[in-house]
């Protein structure tokens, strides 16, 4: 296949916006904050571009050419105070996976705040509810973590919930298989790859925008290029949890990233 037939979709996060206190200050989620002003300038490349900015449910009716599918995890309120003037601008669509248990936690989004964002005309998906890597779940705890916040989202926005994105990447088929049964049309997760239309809905791979991406770096992975670099450090860290397991990873994680942070 070639690269045109495919579409990337990038994962955001967090904004910083100068000034503003990040939802968290781990070293491991700041890693996945990238500044207003990187995402400034990767909108308005892509706009110049001609490229087309698409949500997950205008890329699964039939993507255009050329375009990418721009995602949010978390429901983080510079969702609104800051990306959603940035792709409004653009004229860029968006979906936003938001988890339940956050909602009106400080820095993130209220009730009132995802409804406005859905009524601005972006696509609102589900996110879980408490933010638990789903794979280590049993099937009881896993309907409450995506069937439940999926109709309490569709009770503040009003509209149909469609789309599911697993925290931390971490899913397997019965994680799918539930996320199907709950009525979703699509279910995201961090592997890295584009996806075409013979992708399965339900295994959507994702490229993290990483904080401090160079420019160029982010207009090679728009275009699917260069996406086995990063799919040779995927390889690497799922392997390190299928040994370590997804607790001993992260703890093993934090250990690396702290020790990183202190030497610089
Ligand atoms: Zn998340």
């Amino acid at each position: 296949m070639s690269v045109a037939d495919q579409i990337v979709y990038l994962m955001y996060h967090e904004l910083e916006l100068p000034g503003r206190a990040l939802c968290d200050p781990d070293p491991g989620y700041v890693r996945y904050v990238v500044s207003v002003s990187d995402f400034k300038s990767q909108m308005s490349w892509l706009k110049d571009q001609g490229w087309k900015g698409q949500s997950v449910t205008q890329a699964l009716s039939g993507a255009t050419s050329p375009a990418v599918v721009i995602t949010f995890d978390d429901g983080a309120q510079t969702d609104l105070i800051t990306a959603a003037p940035i792709l409004q601008d653009a004229g860029f669509g968006a979906t936003f996976y938001i988890t339940t248990g956050f909602l009106g936690k400080p820095g993130y989004l209220t009730h009132s705040q995802v409804r406005e964002l859905a009524d601005q005309g972006f696509d609102i998906g589900c996110h879980s509810a408490t933010h638990p890597y789903l794979s280590d779940l049993p099937k009881e705890r896993l309907r409450s973590e995506i069937l439940d916040p999926k109709l309490q989202l569709e009770q503040i926005i009003g509209r149909a919930v469609e789309n599911f994105s697993c925290p931390g990447g971490r899913w397997n088929t019965r994680v799918a298989e539930i996320t199907r049964e709950s009525g979703y049309r699509s279910m995201a997760t961090s592997q890295t790859r584009a996806n075409s239309a013979k992708t399965d809905p339900f295994c959507l791979g994702r490229v993290a925008i990483m904080r401090g991406t160079p420019l160029p770096v982010f207009q090679r992975l728009c275009s699917g290029r260069g996406l086995w670099k990063l799919q040779i450090a995927e390889l690497a860290r799922s392997s390190a949890k299928s040994l370590l397991g997804n607790g001993g990873y992260d703890r093993l994680r934090a250990l690396l990233l702290h020790r990183a942070e202190s030497r610089q």
